[in-house]
């Protein structure tokens, strides 16, 4: 099957559209929080057609594909589930720098051993996340 019969959303391809793009890295931990961030990055994906979340966990094993793209996207957007900041940290290990980074602790959710989230919390910080970062 091709792209163009695909039944899924095609997204942009990191590697060839990354100075086009908002590339966005979320921590995606195992909390109320850290998927809370996943949601948010893929809600700002699926609404935004020039920002991309890319793979968090490929740059901090430094693929050099995925280093490259951190450090050539036109913006880069870290969202840290708590206040470990392990996204960011991972790009500071890297000398990449960041134009924004949110931490979802710090937006009145707290972190509980859930993979459970609110829909409106992801709505909310994804929204916030849109005018602060992506207009
Ligand atoms: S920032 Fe917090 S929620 Fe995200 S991976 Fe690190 S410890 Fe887990």
């Amino acid at each position: 099957m091709s792209q163009n019969e695909s039944p899924f959303k095609i997204l942009p391809l990191c590697a060839k559209e990354a100075e086009n793009l908002a590339i966005i890295l979320a921590c995606d931990g195992a909390a109320s929080v850290g998927q809370v961030g996943h949601e948010v990055a893929v809600r700002l994906t699926n609404a935004n057609a020039s920002a991309r979340m890319c793979c968090i966990t490929a740059v901090a094993a430094e693929s050099k594909a995925h280093v490259d793209i951190a450090r050539r996207a036109k913006k880069l957007i870290v969202i840290n589930g708590c206040a470990n900041r392990c996204a960011s940290k991972v790009l500071e290990r890297l000398n990449i720098p960041y134009s924004y980074e949110v931490v979802i602790a710090k937006e009145g959710v707290d972190k509980i051993p859930t993979l459970d989230f609110d829909p409106d919390d992801v709505q909310r910080i994804a929204e916030k996340i849109a005018v602060e970062a992506l207009e």
